[in-house]
């Protein structure tokens, strides 16, 4: 890529842009008046217009028909989960029937760890990414407990190496390996929160295959912002929210992969609810708990349909752009980014980028470490107008999103760093 840093250029990119008009589907949040330039999807996705009045017609249903709005109309209630199954496998690369949406992303990390980390003996150690989210570290350290282990000895952490900020993938495959009697697990992020690192997960679920241990991943950061191929892969089970690049609202509902190889298996253990109990015997009321095949057999509960709604929208709008057309676009987008930074000229003991440089191996999000007074420059920008957010001890993430960012946001924060730097 040839890129300019001029607004020219930026506009031009916009016009040639054949995914612009999926900006005109979302509100964007407005300050005194006018656009924000919101880069922050990355921890709360914007609002589909859609998303109301998909919210209004369940809202609609549920006054005029109260109950009977379980098996009422062309999306009864009672099969709610099953009409998001289809566009939720194309975004992350799944089967249809190796996809549900349920609960929220820690509720199901934890179902999923009571299936897949299975301690025996002295395989009992589950390998993660150092710095991992804290409600990740959390769901396993409380996992590891539960099973009457220490965590400090069941829990293992590749960090990156000293000086470095990024994972090498050649480590996360050689602490595989020299563990490879003692691992139960491998379970990390898809992409890191913090660094926006995408991580290898075909290498590392083969490698984690290779010694005996399961292999998950979180896909908070990965879910909508990359190519995803769990089924291909051979992924055992991932989890994932629907509010970051999802757009799917605060606290919204959230998916569950497990590879189909798992479907029917009766001696994976699992805290079954009615919602998982096979469908035609559900209202017999019966003793006895029988699995539905694949990952609906997961469910505990009936389907929570107004964040499900929302989420309907949503994936409407992803299934409309395709995901290969988004990401193909982030690329140019993020290497816009990139590239702008890169014009500021600034030492790395001022500005420097931790996030990958080779594409294949971020997302959209890039982070910058500000070395000094960064949260002062962040406090800045938000109060000018652009939206990010800011981890502490000095990291700003910026995440244009492919699906309502433009080339001229991105030109526009490059200039805003660029006064900065200059004064
Ligand atoms: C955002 C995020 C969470 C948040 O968990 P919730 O259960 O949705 O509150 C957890 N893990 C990771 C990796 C995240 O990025």
């Amino acid at each position: 890529m040839s890129y300019q840093n001029t607004l020219a250029y930026a506009q031009s990119q916009d016009q040639a842009d054949s995914l612009r008009s999926f900006r005109d589907h979302y509100f964007i949040p407005q300050q005194n008046g006018t656009d924000t330039v919101y880069l922050c999807g990355n921890s709360l996705g914007l609002q589909p217009k859609a998303a109301r009045a998909a919210l209004e017609q369940e809202m609609t249903k549920w006054a005029e028909l109260g109950v009977e709005g379980h098996f009422t109309g062309d999306s009864p209630w009672f099969t709610y989960h099953t009409l998001l199954a289809a566009p939720t496998a194309r975004v992350v690369g799944a089967r249809p029937e190796e996809v549900v949406v349920m609960n929220q992303l820690t509720v199901n990390l934890h179902l999923m760890l009571v299936s897949f980390y299975r301690p025996q003996g002295k395989r009992f150690k589950i390998l993660t990414e150092a710095g991992a989210f804290p409600s990740d570290q959390y769901a396993l350290e409380s996992q590891v407990k539960f099973h009457g282990f220490n965590p400090d000895e069941a829990i293992l952490e590749v960090a990156p190496r000293p000086g470095e900020h990024i994972l090498r993938t050649e480590d996360i495959l050689a602490t595989i390996r020299e563990n490879e009697s003692e691992l139960a697990l491998v379970m990390m992020g898809g992409v890191n929160y913090y660094t926006g690192q995408v991580f290898d997960m075909a290498a590392i679920t083969q490698e984690a295959h290779a010694v005996g241990a399961m292999c998950g991943f979180d896909l908070a950061h990965a879910a909508g912002n990359v190519t995803l191929r769990l089924h291909d892969w051979n992924v055992d089970f991932a989890v994932w929210c629907t509010y970051k690049y999802l757009n799917s609202g605060p606290g919204g509902t959230s998916g569950v992969f497990v590879h189909e190889r798992h479907a029917q298996n009766p001696d994976l253990p699992r805290f079954a609810g009615w919602w998982g109990h096979d469908q035609g015997q559900r209202f017999q009321m019966k003793k006895g708990f029988i699995p539905m095949a694949g990952a609906d057999g997961w469910q505990l509960s009936n389907s929570q349909v107004l964040p499900m709604a929302v989420h309907k929208a949503s994936l409407e709008l992803f299934d409309q752009a395709g995901m290969d057309n988004l990401r193909a676009k982030s690329e140019k987008l993020t290497g816009y980014l990139e590239f702008l930074i890169k014009e500021l000229q600034q030492p790395k003991t001022a500005l420097e980028v931790i996030t990958p440089e080779e594409p294949s191996a971020r997302g959209c999000q890039l982070s910058l470490l500000v070395h000094q007074n960064g949260r002062q420059l962040f406090d800045t920008l938000m109060a000018n107008g652009f939206i990010l957010d800011w981890r502490e001890p000095n990291v700003i993430r910026v995440a244009p999103t492919p699906m309502y960012n433009t080339f001229e946001d991105v030109y526009r924060f490059g200039q805003f760093l660029a006064q900065h730097f200059r004064s």
